[in-house]
């Protein structure tokens, strides 16, 4: 009996999320023959529980937002509620235009797309129930999945962020476990859409990734909008029963809830797929690899959140194009964490890149300078009726390290700030450049102004 001929390939990519599909996009524009395992739809994690149905949910607070404000401006309008099957229609609507486009887009460029689970059966090659697909290089893009705590059990009213997107009504108190970006981005829908919340954090602050200053901002914001939150507190325990869940703090307080969100991080995706038995390093879970992103196998790299570090989408599509390039021999750049920008989409937003003060003086000791703007200053910013700041960390004399901001849609501004700290700007040379007024884009010039010593809206 003949045997069928192995499915040969350039390139396998083991997961079809962010990171998986940009690897097989680049790596068809650059010649190269491509299968791409996807054991659920295409985009993954940010198109179908992430990202894009996160930012709709906030979207629709903002909407709610306005509403409840609309008299302020000037507008007589009432808010009546939250219709959460429309807002459900609006978001599933968003992803699905997107998703289509994906699906447009990976067919066109006649990527391979094999459906189902797969696992390895050799260092490169991938086992889709009976289908073997081998490639010159193998490429793992798995993603991660919600962790939880020890002991607490999702199901019922507790929640990970995948149930949170789904609800069918919008709960009256809310418990959120873990104040990073996932818990706060959430906090600030449900508080919008009329919740009564609190985050319970372990680490003494909200945001406790970010630089010390936009946490002490946030939480006066959050303060401000009715936000409780317990900072410094770990959870013991969590129970619930048909009409209640009760969350446990260390010291003995017990709160009640109708809703608990447990946001405690990410874990990679992992578990199964057969890398340790091929020689594929791992620690805790994760895949080891050097900053080209090659794994201890020859041929086999990772990309995304599989890959220790920042858990985004954006770096998830950098690691993608720089692993088809580098596969391929065009000798691409690498990936460097401290040059991917950061949003936060809470209302008010939170956006930086680079180095935050306390790491900046951890790596140049004195030698830095910071500089605050406060968007008081800052005309678009007052018609928003918003609050905020920009804060730059520079080496003194030298280049921008760092830049933190937050406001009311201070997202869009992290653009400029990243050019800024990925090519080494000195405010000096940045500040020379004119600003569109009445934007939040001002703010970051006026920063610029300031450090390179001629202020213009601020005091010297
Ligand atoms: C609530 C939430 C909000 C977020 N918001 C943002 C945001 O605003 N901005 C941002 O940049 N990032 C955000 N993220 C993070 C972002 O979603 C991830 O960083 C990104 O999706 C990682 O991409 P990835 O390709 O590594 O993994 P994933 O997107 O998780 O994709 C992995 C894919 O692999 C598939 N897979 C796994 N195992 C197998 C297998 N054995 N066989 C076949 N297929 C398999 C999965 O089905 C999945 O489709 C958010 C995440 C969450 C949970």
């Amino acid at each position: 009996m003949t045997q069928p001929a192995p499915h040969e390939l350039d390139v396998v990519v083991l997961g079809g999320g962010s990171g998986g599909y940009a690897t097989a996009l680049r790596a068809r524009q650059l010649g190269l023959s491509v299968a791409l395992v996807e054991q659920d739809k295409l985009g993954g994690t940010c198109l179908h529980q992430g990202c894009i149905p996160t930012k709709a949910l906030l979207h629709a607070a903002e909407v709610a937002d306005a509403a409840r404000d609309a008299n302020a401006f000037g507008v007589q309008a009432t808010f009546e509620g939250i219709d959460m099957p429309a807002v459900h229609a609006y978001r599933e609507g968003v992803v699905d235009r997107l998703y289509r486009g994906l699906q447009g887009l990976i067919r066109s460029a006649e990527i391979e797309v094999v459906a189902g689970t797969g696992h390895l059966v050799g260092p490169r090659s991938v086992a889709v129930g009976d289908t073997v697909v081998t490639g010159k290089s193998l490429v793992i893009a798995t993603g991660s999945y919600a962790r939880t705590l020890p002991d607490v059990e999702i199901g019922g009213r507790v929640v990970t962020s995948d149930g949170a997107l789904t609800l069918t009504e919008v709960p009256r108190r809310v418990v959120v476990v873990g104040g990073s970006v996932i818990g706060v981005e959430l906090a600030s829908v449900w508080r919008s859409f009329g919740a009564e919340v609190t985050i319970v954090e372990a680490l003494p602050r909200l945001v406790p990734a970010e630089d010390a200053t936009l946490s002490a901002q946030l939480e006066r914001a959050f303060r401000k909008r009715g936000i409780a939150f317990r900072t410094g507190t770990a959870i013991t325990g969590v129970k619930q029963d048909e009409s209640s869940a009760f969350v446990t703090l260390e010291g003995g307080d017990v709160l009640e809830s109708d809703l608990v969100l447990v946001a405690v991080g990410r874990g990679p995706r992992t578990e199964g797929l057969g890398l340790a038995d091929h020689g594929i390093a791992l620690e805790r879970g994760f895949v080891v690899t050097d900053e080209r992103l090659r794994t201890s196998v020859e041929g086999v790299y990772a990309v995304g959140d599989v890959v220790p570090g920042l858990q985004l989408a954006h770096r998830g599509f950098a690691h993608g194009l720089f692993v088809a390039e580098e596969i391929a021999g065009r000798n691409p750049r690498p990936v460097v964490d401290t040059g991917i920008p950061r949003v936060t989409y809470c209302e008010p937003e939170l956006a930086s890149v680079g180095l935050t003060e306390e790491q900046a003086r951890a790596a140049y000791g004195d030698s830095i300078t910071t500089y605050e703007y406060n968007l008081a200053g800052n005309g678009k910013t007052q018609i928003l009726r918003s609050a905020g700041l920009v804060k730059v960390v520079r080496e003194a004399e030298g280049p921008v390290l760092g830049v933190h901001m937050i406001g009311s849609r201070m997202g869009e501004q992290v653009g400029a700030a990243s050019l800024w700290v990925n090519w080494d700007a000195f405010p000096e040379d940045v500040a020379a450049y004119v600003h569109a007024h009445p934007t939040q884009n001002e703010a970051l010039g006026e920063a610029a102004l300031a450090l390179a010593g001629s202020p213009l809206h601020a005091h010297a």
